[in-house]
């Protein structure tokens, strides 16, 4: 087991604990939808193991991690069908390393960045749509 922290967030929905439509999951990584979305498709990806940082972790790490950002970057600009997706390392939502993901469009209200203000609803069941489409396009393309 990756070493976890007792409070935070992210290592309960690595432990399970704090339920999360999924897109993305293998022994070192975990990617799933945000809860509080600033387009549809807002991905999070986060080391299983607890650093602060995504800079604390260990400089091969990162750049792992940065191959499985690219992968699920690809997969949401076919999903979404757009080939803007930013990507960014946050930091201080949740106390864990993470890098979030956003299919960007023209139109939707934000800036260059992210307006943080700018939260959309999503239903419930669209939140399953959308994750099971992320998911099924990132097992179309492996790698
Ligand atoms: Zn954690």
């Amino acid at each position: 087991m990756p070493a976890s922290s007792p409070n935070c967030v992210f290592c309960d929905i690595i432990r399970g604990d704090n339920p999360h439509h999924v897109v993305y999951e293998d022994a070192e990584y975990l990617g799933f939808l945000d809860k509080y979305p600033l387009n549809p498709g807002h991905t999070q990806l986060i080391p299983k193991e607890h650093y602060r940082w995504v800079w604390d972790m260990p400089q091969a790490d990162i750049g792992f991690m940065f191959m499985k950002v690219r992968r699920i970057a690809k997969a949401l600009q076919k999903v979404f069908n757009t080939e803007w997706v930013i990507a960014d390392t946050g930091g201080i939502g949740v106390p864990h390393a993470h890098v979030h993901l956003v299919p960007r469009f023209e139109d939707d209200g934000h800036g260059e960045l992210p307006d943080p203000k700018i939260l959309r609803e999503i239903p419930e069941n669209e939140m399953e749509e959308i994750a099971r489409k992320i998911k099924t396009e990132l097992e179309r393309t492996p790698g």
